[in-house]
């Protein structure tokens, strides 16, 4: 019998959403559209310390910003602490789980005797009932943590949607901590009793939890639960080849949001990263629901390769609707202190977008038209020298008598300009765009200037 399909991604809120569990979420989530199943999100706030609702916050902006929408959901584990103690005290009952009263201190020579006798430190069982033998006199004061009994023998195997079979012995595991003393569930457990009870049919994650598998699919079976299949998907490493982290750049979605990014661009780059459909590398969020199906993922690590992204980047700025555009431009501005209007940027946006990868970039570029511009040092000295001053003063007296403001004109004031005092197009082009641009790299200036109001211009002009 085949179940209906349903993912989930569970971020635990100690933090932005990180790109590593951005590009997981929108495989759960474009497998799940790709068979016309549920997709389901789950906040696994359990680590109470580090958990903020600013993070929750957070991550759920940075879902709606890709896109990833979700059928149930936010869920969040501790709102779900009775149902876990429930499954516990049936565990408990039915001898799959027992009480532990080992303290920290036991546990710490426990493992220095097993270190000193050359053995992998594990706990030894010595609260596990068994037929015949004799727990430990139960110690006063010491509130008890819950362990779940893990089988003895036989070997945990899946078919991993990713890795291929995997296969671990069970002596390898030891009986995991499954409840603290205080109530609250660990990862391993609390995940079993949520995928179960949300009847996930499919779980991807990432690969650092392959080694918790194991535990989790023993719980299952002590559970009866039916089993979801597991996807573990390889990290992501930095253009460096270390592992992606903060300390080598941007890790979280907000990150990408805030430095010009467009949503559909990272969906494309993050579902690209790790996952093909023959040699396509742009694609829509429809052709990847159409394709995705949880096969072609890759089994090594993916790279990060922040000049693709830029690339896949640019073509979407080129692509996406000027009004929407124009009002990200806004947004960047915004950023800066500096209020503008979407018309005003919209005007502008045309004449640069092309050699932008970023409304970061884009704003960089406008940023001219609407704030001051400040020429270094080294630029002026360059470019508006002596040789050019007379015909600066020149232009802008021809600027200022245009009687109409546009390309074609500004370019005959120039083309006079030059012929006047025997220039060259690029010494004047240079000084005018150091003084009025505050760079003496733009596309074409006639362009570039008919943007401006003329009495900026001149103003700017009067510099020189
Ligand atoms: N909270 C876990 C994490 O963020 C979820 C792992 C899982 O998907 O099972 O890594």
């Amino acid at each position: 019998m085949t179940r209906p399909i349903r993912t989930r991604i569970a971020p635990s809120p100690t933090g932005f959403l990180h790109l590593g569990t951005a590009r997981t979420a929108l495989y759960s989530w474009a497998f799940a559209r790709h068979f016309g199943g549920e997709f389901v999100l789950r906040i696994e706030d359990t680590d109470v310390a580090r958990s903020t609702q600013d993070s929750v916050d957070q991550i759920i902006a940075s879902m709606r910003w890709l896109g990833l929408d979700y059928n149930e959901g936010p869920i969040y584990q501790m709102q779900r602490l009775e149902r876990y103690r429930a499954v516990v005290d049936q565990m408990l009952a039915e001898g799959s789980a027992y009480r532990c009263y080992t303290t920290p201190g036991e546990l710490d020579v426990m493992r220095e005797e097993q270190r000193a006798r050359g053995e992998k430190t594990h706990y030894d069982g010595r609260w596990r009932p068994a037929p015949g033998k004799t727990l430990p006199a139960l110690p006063a004061g010491v509130e008890p943590v819950i362990r779940f009994a893990n089988p003895h023998d036989g070997i945990v195997t899946w078919d991993d949607l990713v890795k291929g079979p995997i296969s671990i012995a069970n002596k390898e595991i030891d009986d995991l901590i499954i409840m603290r003393a205080d109530g609250v569930p660990t990862y391993n457990f609390a995940v079993v009793v949520d995928d179960w009870d949300m009847a996930i049919s499919h779980v991807f994650r990432g690969d650092e939890h392959v080694n918790n598998t194991p535990w989790q699919i023993n719980i299952f079976n002590a559970l009866k639960a039916p089993l979801p299949l597991f996807g573990h998907v390889p990290v992501i490493l930095g253009d460096d080849g270390q592992k992606l982290s903060k300390r080598r750049g941007a890790v979280s979605v907000t990150a990408y949001e805030e430095n010009g990014f467009l949503p559909e661009a990272m969906l494309n780059y993050l579902a690209r990263l790790g996952w093909s459909h023959g040699d396509e590398e742009l694609f829509t969020r429809e052709q990847l629901v159409s394709w995705f199906d949880g096969t072609h993922l890759s089994k090594s690590p993916a790279q990060w390769d922040a000049a693709k992204l830029a690339w896949v980047n640019a073509h979407y700025l080129k692509t996406i609707d000027e009004r929407r555009l124009a009002a990200l431009v806004v947004g960047q501005f915004a950023r800066r202190g500096i209020s503008v209007s979407d018309d005003e940027v919209a005007a502008r946006c045309g004449l640069f977008k092309d050699r932008c990868s970023t409304t970061v970039e884009l704003a960089d570029w406008l940023q001219m038209y609407f704030a001051d511009v400040a020429p270094s040092a080294e630029d002026l000295a360059a470019h508006v020298t002596d040789a050019v001053r007379p015909a600066l003063a020149t232009l802008r007296d021809k600027l200022a008598a245009l009687s109409e403001w546009s390309k074609p004109a500004i370019a005959v004031a120039i083309k006079e300009t030059l012929a006047a005092h025997g220039l060259k197009m690029p010494q004047l082009a240079h000084a005018v765009r150091v003084l009025v641009c505050g760079r003496a790299q733009t596309p074409s200036v006639d362009a570039v200037l008919e943007l401006f109001a003329r009495e900026k211009i001149l103003e700017r002009l009067q510099k020189a």
